[in-house]
């Protein structure tokens, strides 16, 4: 990662200009400039938890005012008018979601690029308002990781007293176990670092498994109603759907690339379990998460880093060493 220039459009009607404070670190940007999931296009700019101040809006903006503060995350386009946009799933647009960085950029040409720069561009529907008063660093994660976990955690309709499952205590992980317990689940931690079993707790779970070891895992058959994989490699996943009550869910939204065989179909049947897998979530229910989280006072934990400081931090999470989100402080580049 080396600093680049590149340029932003001409604000058209509906377009918002931030100049942004905050962006965190994600491992899907690892995986984007390490072309972990096809060929990524060179120069990449990276990020997609970005939060910043409105510096300028177009001619049509209703949304915001100029000092406002809004957020950017996974997405900054779509087509708008198919079924899927329609029922506010735009990060399942069937006429291509624009993502914020690496995808086609249907109105500039090119590919978009994240938020790992000094301002951004976007359609004021793909900006998500931050309210006043919120902790901006630790708002940012909210963005991609938080609206990621919130979402399967609706959509299976986690119920107080359940028991949820959390695979991987990063980024995604420790929102999943805060977004978890604020629906009064009891979270169970499957980490495979013990030093972070204690860390476990303090998020709120009721404990914590390392999973590496089996006789653990073996000890937990039909016990899970939820469980939600942030792990971003392909692993067996055996012993976990094992883990699931009958009906209930494993969720994948870690590892994107081709899963690991193995997994039993008469496991599946008996139990008549699922394994599924989950995207983001759409425009409302990312404003709806931020709003969520404001209201509750969850907050990512974030260690807040300069710019020239992100090759650092690639290698840290690269190596689990991430407690939890890494957030890049773009004011320090613009001194
Ligand atoms: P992260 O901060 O690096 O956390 C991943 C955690 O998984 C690690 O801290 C580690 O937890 C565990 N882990 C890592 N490598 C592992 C391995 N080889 N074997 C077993 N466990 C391992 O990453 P993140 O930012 O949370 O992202 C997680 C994944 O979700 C990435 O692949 C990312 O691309 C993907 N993602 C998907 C979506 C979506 O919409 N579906 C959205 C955002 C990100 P322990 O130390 O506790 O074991
Ligand atoms: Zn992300």
């Amino acid at each position: 990662m080396a600093p680049v220039a590149i340029e932003r459009r001409a604000l058209r009607p509906n377009d918002v200009l931030l100049d942004v404070m905050y962006c965190g670190v994600c491992h899907s940007d690892i995986h984007a400039i390490n072309s972990d999931w096809g060929k990524t296009n060179y120069p990449c700019v990276p990020g997609h938890e970005a939060v910043g101040k409105v510096i300028a809006i177009g001619s049509a903006v209703t949304k915001f005012r100029v000092g406002d503060i809004g957020g950017v995350g996974c997405m900054v386009d779509s087509c708008g008018t198919c079924e899927q946009c329609l029922q506010d799933r735009e990060q399942s647009c069937v006429n291509a979601t624009t993502f914020t960085y690496d995808a086609p950029d249907k109105v500039s040409g090119g590919y978009t690029y994240g938020g790992y720069s000094d301002k951004m561009v976007v359609a004021e529907h793909f900006v998500i308002r931050i309210p006043p008063g919120m902790d901006l660093a630790a708002a940012a994660p909210l963005l991609c990781a938080g609206v990621t976990t919130f979402s399967p955690i609706r959509h299976w309709q986690v119920k107080p007293g359940q028991r949820v499952g959390v695979v991987g205590l990063g980024g995604l992980g420790h929102m999943a176990v805060k977004l978890a317990v604020a629906q009064h689940a009891r979270v169970t931690v499957f980490t495979t670092s013990p030093g972070k079993l204690a860390d476990a707790n303090r998020l709120g779970a009721e404990d914590a498994v390392l999973w590496t070891e089996a006789a653990a895992m073996t000890k937990l058959t039909n016990q899970f109603d939820l469980i939600i994989s942030t792990v971003p490699e392909a692993y067996d996943m055996q012993p976990f759907i094992q883990a699931l009550k009958v009906d209930a869910t494993m969720v994948n939204v870690g590892a994107l690339g081709t899963l690991e065989g193995g997994i039993s179909g008469m496991g599946l049947a008996f139990g008549r379990k699922s394994l599924a897998g989950s995207m983001i979530g759409g425009i409302a229910e990312t404003q709806e998460v931020i709003d969520y989280c404001n209201a509750r006072n969850i907050k990512a934990d974030v260690e807040v880093i300069r710019p020239d400081q992100i090759n650092l931090a690639f290698d840290r999470v690269t190596k689990k060493d991430v407690r939890y989100r890494f957030v890049i402080d773009m004011a320090a580049s613009k001194i």
